[in-house]
């Protein structure tokens, strides 16, 4: 089976990619849930942020930047965005490769449902 965002990062699995870097990739999320839906994800398969060890500061640090940066390149950095990841089932994690939301384009609520 494997992983899917794996196979979208080695192209098996189609994405509309928005930015990619040494150490990431964002696409957009196929079921958007704001005007903008962006998932931002580390090159390197890490399951979930509870499996982060110290060797992993660099590649974390990494996506956080990338998720930065698309926020600027698609607009949303201006009036504000949010950052998710869901981490284990109580949290909705579905996709089992680290994942950072980018969400933007509406207010948001708080808290998150
Ligand atoms: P989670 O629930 O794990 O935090 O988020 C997983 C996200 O991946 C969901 O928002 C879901 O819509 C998105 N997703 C699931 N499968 C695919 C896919 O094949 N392509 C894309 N682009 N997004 C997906
Ligand atoms: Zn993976």
């Amino acid at each position: 089976m494997g992983c899917l965002f794996c196979n979208v990062l080695e192209k098996k699995v189609p994405a509309d990619v928005v930015y990619e870097d040494e150490h990431a990739l964002a696409f957009k999320d196929i079921r958007p849930v704001a005007p903008t839906h962006v998932l931002v994800i580390p090159k390197k398969h890490i399951a979930a942020i509870h499996d982060l060890t110290d060797a992993d500061a660099t590649t974390i640090g990494q996506v956080m930047i990338a998720a930065k940066k698309v926020a600027e390149q698609l607009g949303i950095h201006a009036n504000g965005f949010r950052l998710v990841v869901n981490d284990g089932d109580e949290a909705g994690q579905t996709v089992h490769h680290i994942h950072v939301h980018v969400l933007g384009g509406r207010t948001m609520t708080w808290p998150p449902g």
